[in-house]
């Protein structure tokens, strides 16, 4: 069977035309942080495969987990039954979090869904009927069209959409004490990618703004939402973004590295006020319920990836990729066609001036065993907290060569 042939006939791919416009790459497997393509040739990964694979790819650990819960129990509805895998999970992310009241969802984009919802009744259960929420420019939050109503709107195009659109108020980061001021009796919800926004632009902010945030949504009994699908499990270097602040939101979201990226699955978390307050009003409860919500072998899987980051040396390990890429990718701030390079724990982004390179970087870079995928300006690695420190010099002097080639 041609993968690729068949792969353009039928196969549709995320942010792509059908058939693709650009090179699709053919895997046959990975490990650790090694991706095999079909012709047998290994790339060392530098995307996690979208932050997700926070331990690497195949960890022993995880695919004993899957096929163990595989053997008992793939799968049962979760309405009117429950299970261990589920439970434990729960109980983890609530002392994790600090926040008790847990929902799961099968992916992040539902969780954030889940989120505006929760906020939404919140506010009514109190008697206030608002639908509107402060978002931040340059928010990524899911393609859902209700997620993709707090995504920055340029970026996430919503012109496109029309009238299908929520509209919500957006500003930049530094006006978010303002802007809760002025539309306070307006809004059922604040929401924000802690500390680094990911996939609407890839920026790094003062924890500052966060402690803003935090005091005005007390203050008026506003929600705060803190999508920590990309952030969340040590990614910033501390175990939440918010961790950075200090604070706790009122609710929060967890996907992307919560199985260690071998099962899709995420969740929302929030504080007993907001869920007793909704479940002991005349709405009462939560008009959702995914048809795989609680999947036992996604919460199997969970489980064993929170036991695995929390009984690793997971702050050293992340610490050591900050310094690395800190060392290694800075100096590129002196290259003509670089905007800024910004970088925090296992993340490292490089800002071009322009949005022409991306496919040349990304060749560059496959032709010479790196794995990375560029979008517009960004050039940007997320790497798993066990890649070596080899692994990791691979990639930033590969990205070095690949953009000092660049005109
Ligand atoms: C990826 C992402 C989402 C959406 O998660 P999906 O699992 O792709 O639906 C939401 N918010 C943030 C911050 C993300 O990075």
């Amino acid at each position: 069977m041609n993968v690729l042939e068949l792969d353009k006939q039928h196969t549709w791919h995320p942010y792509n035309s059908l058939p693709s416009k650009t090179t699709i790459l053919p895997v046959k497997t990975t490990y650790a942080q090694t991706i095999v393509l079909e012709d047998g040739t290994e790339l060392t990964d530098a995307m996690s495969s979208w932050w997700s694979a926070i331990h690497g790819y195949n960890h022993p650990t995880l695919i004993k987990a899957l096929k163990t819960q595989a053997n008992t129990m793939p799968h049962i509805m979760f309405g009117g039954l429950t299970h261990k895998p589920a439970v434990e999970l729960c109980k983890k992310l609530a002392d994790l979090s600090g926040l008790p009241s847990v929902f799961l969802a099968d992916s992040g984009s539902v969780s954030v869904e889940v989120a505006l919802k929760t906020a939404i009744l919140y506010k009514k259960a109190k008697g206030q009927n608002v639908s509107k929420f402060i978002a931040l420019n340059n928010a990524y939050h899911g393609d859902t069209l209700g997620c993709m109503g707090v995504c920055d709107p340029q970026t996430s195009m919503h012109s496109l959409y029309g009238e299908y659109m929520p509209s919500n108020i957006f500003c930049n980061i530094d006006k978010i004490g303002n802007t809760i001021e002025q539309y306070k009796d307006e809004i059922a919800g604040v929401i924000v990618e802690p500390i680094v926004q990911g996939a609407g632009g890839m920026k790094i902010h003062s924890p500052e703004y966060l402690k803003i945030a935090r005091k005005l949504c007390t203050k008026y009994d506003i929600p705060l939402i803190a999508d920590e699908i990309a952030t969340g499990f040590g990614h910033t270097g501390k175990m939440w973004a918010c961790d950075h602040a200090d604070i706790t939101p009122d609710i929060m979201t967890v996907g992307k590295g919560l199985t260690g990226g071998i099962m899709t699955l995420a969740a929302m978390m929030t504080t007993r006020n907001i869920s007793d307050t909704i479940s002991s009003s005349d709405i009462g409860v939560i008009m959702h319920g995914p048809t795989f919500m609680g999947n036992p072998l996604a919460c199997s899987v969970a489980n064993a990836s929170i036991d695995l980051l929390l009984n690793s040396s997971w702050e050293q390990k992340v610490q050591n990729i900050e310094n690395i890429f800190t060392q290694e990718l800075q100096s590129l701030n002196n290259l003509e066609i670089v905007q800024e390079v910004r970088n925090i724990g296992a993340i490292g982004v490089v800002e071009l001036k322009s949005d022409k390179h991306a496919l040349t970087v990304q060749e560059f870079c496959v032709k010479h065993g790196v794995w990375i995928r560029p979008f517009g300006k960004l050039v940007y690695s997320i790497v798993s907290y066990n890649i070596t420190n080899e692994e990791l010099y691979k990639i930033t002097n590969t990205l070095k060569k690949a953009l000092k080639s660049l005109k």
